[in-house]
């Protein structure tokens, strides 16, 4: 009989999900397992969204015959230790691309290899995965976009993955409620979305029918027009793969998608993204603590940087345009050390993800990938193009014109 683990990770999805639909139709039972690692420290506003896709993911699993055991603990040994539970005969997972999903696929490779168990990783965290395409000059990732985007949407998608039809389990599978193993973890934004496959579906479903102008409207900060999906594309919730496919998404958002792809490229040639520069930056930061704080805490006085981070402390979330303006605002205003802007990001953002809020900190912050590293945006000019009315800053700060 044919047992294999599916460990899940940011991959939290039954649809479009390669390494359980190949648990699925290869073996005989399927043992779904999530294990929560003690060593990341995941602040209260992704604790909870993990949480409640965990729930929804234990829900898609039983409606389909299966379950979900969760586990805190080290992930190689929860998985080594449900093998031997199961005499488990494969483990399967999503290939992912930091350097901490690095490190953990190694360390379950060698614990494989030792309990002779067959450990496959299948694609799934990105449309095309890192190294699938290289610049055809040399080199082993893209530097900048443009190209990348041309070479990316030049090569063939792999296949959207069905959703099983059933998952079985073996005798004395026993599943477990995440809110029960992990905590009930009340988020420190009042404000933000449910986690979930089947509330990103629902989301997703609702948006693109209408999102005929998103090329045109995805900068307007009142207007908030974009597809809110981050969270979900992080956690792994929906695919970025089905997104990308769907014949009803703009194409200006499957650039985004492709942005998404391209920081992953980068992170996976560049595993030091959160720490070090990226193109290192002569003369250095300014030490201002009290600057550091207002900006945190939407204190400025600059309505349009306020109005960002009070956004992003109330959903967690932050409007793309936003996120520009705040960064380049602490970096190139204050010329306040993009680490310290990226670190207070990652606190916050339930999307918060090591590509692309360190990738995005570092081509704001001229450190990283963008080909004009002196960019900076005017306060005054962002606000007249993206925020004429002031609507955004009235409705998060409740303040009159710059
Ligand atoms: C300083 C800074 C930090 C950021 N930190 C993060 C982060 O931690 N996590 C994160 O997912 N995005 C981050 N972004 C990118 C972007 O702001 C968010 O992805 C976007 O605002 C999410 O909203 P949405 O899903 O409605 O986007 P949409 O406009 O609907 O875009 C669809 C998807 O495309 C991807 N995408 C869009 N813009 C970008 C981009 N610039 N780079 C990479 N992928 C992109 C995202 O997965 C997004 O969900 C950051 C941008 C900046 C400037």
């Amino acid at each position: 009989m044919r047992t294999v683990v599916v460990l899940f990770t940011r991959d939290l999805r039954t649809t479009d999900n390669p390494a359980l639909e190949a648990a699925c139709r290869h073996s005989d039972r399927v043992v779904p397992l999530f294990v929560a690692d003690p060593a990341l420290d995941v602040p209260a506003n992704r604790r909870r969204f993990l949480t409640e896709s965990l729930a929804d993911l234990r829900d898609r699993l039983r409606a389909l015959g299966g379950d979900l055991a969760v586990r805190v603990g080290d992930p190689v040994e929860e998985t080594m230790r449900m093998c031997r539970r199961h005499e488990a005969t494969g483990v399967a997972m999503t290939d992912d691309h930091s350097g901490y999903a690095r490190r953990r696929h190694e360390r379950l490779a060698a614990a494989c290899e030792s309990a002779r168990i067959p450990l496959r990783a299948f694609p799934g965290a990105t449309v095309v995965p890192p190294g699938d395409v290289r610049p055809t000059g040399g080199g082993d990732h893209y530097r900048v976009f443009t190209p990348y985007w041309r070479a990316w949407s030049s090569v063939t998608w792999r296949d959207v993955a069905a959703e099983p039809d059933r998952v079985r389990l073996p005798d004395g599978f026993a599943g477990d409620d995440p809110v029960a193993v992990l905590g009930h973890t009340s988020p420190e934004s009042p404000r933000q979305r449910t986690g979930g496959e089947t509330e990103a579906l629902r989301r997703w479903d609702d948006w693109v029918p209408g999102s005929a102008d998103y090329a045109d409207r995805h900068d307007d900060l009142a207007g908030d027009r974009t597809s809110r999906m981050s969270a979900y594309l992080h956690f792994g919730c929906v695919s970025a793969r089905m997104l990308a496919g769907d014949d009803r998404s703009p194409e200006a958002l499957v650039r985004q998608l492709c942005w998404r792809d391209f920081f992953q490229q980068v992170l996976a040639a560049f595993p030091r993204l959160n720490r070090d520069d990226y193109r290192p930056r002569p003369g250095d930061w300014n030490d201002d603590p009290d600057e550091l704080d207002a900006w945190r805490h939407g204190e400025t006085g600059v309505p349009i940087v306020d109005a960002g981070m009070r956004q992003l402390l109330a959903e967690g979330w932050m409007h793309n345009r936003a996120r520009m303006i705040t960064a380049s605002y602490l970096t190139k205003d204050l010329r306040i050390d993009w680490r310290e802007g990226a670190h207070w990001f990652d606190r916050w953002l339930i999307d918060a993800d090591v590509a692309n809020n360190y990738g995005n900190w570092q081509w704001m912050a001229g450190t990283g990938n963008d080909s004009r590293p002196n960019r900076k945006l005017g306060m005054r000019r962002q606000t007249e193009r993206f925020d004429p009315g002031h609507e955004y800053i009235d409705r998060w700060t409740g303040s009159g014109p710059v």
